[in-house]
């Protein structure tokens, strides 16, 4: 009897850039890449994202140089001695803040770009301190709510790039009973090396929701197929990885050898649509997939189709 877990997971929110996902606190200066109110080292409510951050530096220095143009034209205006020389004064100091301001506002986005950036590289060392804050509270709610403690680790993974969280995120969604309509990611949780609890989730993800099966997650299996063979339901994930590949012409042509050995154990309707994708391009069955296809056609569902179009 399955031993998994109904749970439902809130759909992932994904950003552009990986740095969007992060909040910086603006009294402590801490960061953290999860969705608190709080900022979790000084207990304040002062969490802004980066680019809000980045933002009000630029504005703040646009305001200061604003405030020293208006000085200094102020000053020239003031100590005119002749008429003219205070009108000059004055026309000056308008054209230049004028100038400046047209200027300010067409390189704002640009500024803020920077800003963040030079942000960014030299507080490195404090957003993985807050990184590692977050990862540590995970600990702390897989005891209470594994389907949150997931959540918090897909939002860690978005900026953190290792094996051990991939391993981590898979493990618990090995516990969950996956359903096609929840939000699920594969290409992020590709491992380096073999995974007994990765493998099987590709193979729900390729029963569940097959347009996540691409190039990468089929050479996963493809490289490890001989370690998938072991497991007990090592030629199901397989044929279901199979199965959902050959939707598309281009990964039949990149993995004919796998799909051979496994076309025969496709459903039929997947099957049907390999010999037709080859009836039509043929070319694309490289290394016997034609012949071998053919001779499953031949074997397996001929007759059925022979009677259809008598
Ligand atoms: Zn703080």
């Amino acid at each position: 009897m399955s031993t998994k877990q109904v749970v439902s997971i809130r759909p992932f929110n994904r950003t552009t850039y990986a740095y969007e996902k992060l909040q910086v606190c603006t009294r402590c200066g801490q960061y953290t890449c999860l969705w608190e109110e709080q900022c979790t080292a000084c207990g304040r409510g002062t969490l802004n994202s980066v680019q809000e951050k980045a933002a009000s530096r630029v504005k703040r220095r646009i305001a200061r140089d604003l405030f020293i143009t208006i000085l200094f034209g102020t000053a020239a205006t003031y100590w005119g001695e002749t008429i003219d020389q205070t009108m000059m004064a004055a026309t000056i100091s308008l054209l230049l803040l004028a100038g400046l301001i047209f200027v300010q506002q067409r390189s704002f986005q640009i500024e803020q770009l920077r800003e963040m950036k030079r942000m960014l590289e030299q507080d490195e060392e404090i957003i993985r301190q807050g990184i590692n804050r977050n990862w540590a509270l995970v600990a702390e709610a897989r005891k209470q709510n594994e389907a949150l403690a997931y959540e918090m680790l897909r939002e860690i993974g978005s900026l953190v790039y290792n094996d051990r969280i991939r391993l981590q995120q898979v493990a618990l969604l090995q516990s969950f009973v996956l359903r096609s309509d929840m939000d699920l990611q594969l290409k992020p949780l590709l491992l380096r090396s073999f995974e007994r609890l990765l493998a099987e989730y590709i193979g729900e993800i390729a029963r569940l929701k097959p347009e996540l099966i691409r190039e990468d997650a089929i050479r996963y299996i493809a490289t490890y197929e001989v370690n998938i063979l072991q497991l007990h339901n090592g030629i199901q994930i397989l044929t279901s990885v199979v199965a959902a590949a050959v939707r598309k012409s281009k990964y039949i042509e990149l993995f004919p050898s796998l799909i051979t050995r496994y076309a025969r154990f496709m459903p039929k309707d997947r099957f049907m649509r390999l010999y037709h994708t080859i009836e039509r391009y043929p070319n694309k069955a490289r290394g016997g997939l034609a012949e071998s296809v053919g001779r499953v056609y031949n074997e397996k569902y001929r007759d059925q189709y022979a009677d259809v179009h008598v």
